[in-house]
């Protein structure tokens, strides 16, 4: 049975993946941080079994001594900052654990392949965020590498050293994960934000969802899609970078009609959506959407649900929240 390890277990991508792996008949361990109960309760309740290991990205030859210990197959290194308007207040942490603890990761998962002489294939999922501005669209794995946030300079910096230790004979895959979505998303992300108050709004018949772009264009896919592309990608014969993407791309002010159209509020939804300065960020990329050609021809990939999709899924949950009162 094959031994997979993963860090960021906890979140939106490691609960899915856990979901998957152990469904596959893949043994799972995962690091937790100290502090994380709710987090992992809620883990365990949905996935009993995993086995967790305390640990910390901060703490290198801790991570080396776990990684040595538990001696996986696969290694995803899935934690680290995930939101962007968060990097913009937490830069340096973000650097760290965003970005140089990849390096840690990668060094151990490379020093058991050398003690063990079994091999250790890893996955790192970068961001679409690694391209910014970029000049054309829909970008993909050629797309020049500018970000113009912090997080997006952290993955960036992660995305190289991925590329460096596969030279080093290490399977380094890397995913370049666009925005994906589900009702796990935690409330810091725009979608959530939006899928959350447009239940209320419909539950209750007013309230107001204060946003900042409205125009940005996000390319929005379903998360367990995305982690299926991850282990696809750890198993294939040759590691590469892969782009995960629907290809299609839709504004913020889109997702809200979509959602507030959901929630039943009607063509008067625009009276529920404003715009709040707060929540405008210092720069971004105007428009994300990928081309997923080479994860579809290589792997065999594709995405499974489009945005109208994922928009009612997320509505859907979070009215039977509401309805349960556990919103
Ligand atoms: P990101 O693409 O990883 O930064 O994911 P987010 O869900 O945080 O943001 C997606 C897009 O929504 C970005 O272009 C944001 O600028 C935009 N956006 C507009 N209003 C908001 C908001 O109120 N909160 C967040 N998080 N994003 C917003």
């Amino acid at each position: 049975m094959p031994r997979a390890f993963v860090t960021g277990i906890t979140g939106q991508d490691g609960g899915y993946l856990a979901d998957q792996l152990l469904g596959e008949g893949t043994e799972v361990h995962g690091m937790v941080r100290a502090g994380d109960d709710d987090a992992v309760r809620d883990l365990l309740a949905r996935t009993p079994g995993v086995v967790l290991h305390d640990g910390d990205l901060g703490d290198a030859e801790g991570l080396r001594r776990l990684i040595a210990d538990v001696g996986p197959d696969e290694i995803y290194n899935l934690a680290g900052i995930s939101s962007v308007a968060f990097s913009w207040a937490e830069p340096v942490l973000t650097a760290q654990l965003s970005g140089v603890a990849a390096a840690t990761v990668l060094d151990a998962a490379w020093r058991l392949q050398e003690d063990t002489g079994r091999k250790v294939a890893c996955l790192q999922p970068s961001s679409a965020e690694i391209f910014g501005h970029a000049d054309s669209w829909p970008q993909d794995e050629s797309t020049p590498v500018r970000p113009v946030s912090p997080y997006g300079a952290a993955k960036a910096y992660a995305h190289h050293i991925a590329g460096v230790y596969r030279g080093r004979g290490l399977h380094v895959a890397t995913c370049i994960l666009f925005n994906h979505e589900s009702p796990r998303r935690p409330l810091a992300f725009v979608t959530r934000k939006i899928t959350a108050a447009a239940a209320q709004i419909g539950a209750e018949g007013f309230g107001v969802i204060r946003l900042g772009n409205l125009d940005a264009r996000r390319d929005w896919g379903w998360a367990p899609d995305y982690v299926d592309a991850m282990v696809r990608s750890v198993r294939h014969e040759a590691a590469s970078d892969y782009v995960v993407a629907t290809g299609q791309t839709h504004t913020v002010a889109e997702f809200a009609e979509a959602a507030l159209r959901r929630a039943g509020v009607g063509d008067s939804w625009r009276d529920h959506v404003e715009v709040d300065p707060e929540f405008l960020r210092p720069n971004e990329a105007p428009i994300l959407v990928g081309d997923a050609s080479k994860a579809r021809r290589e792997l065999g990939w594709k995405p499974t649900a489009a945005f109208d999709e994922v928009v009612g899924r997320m509505v859907d949950h979070d009215m039977e929240l509401l309805k349960r009162g556990k919103a």
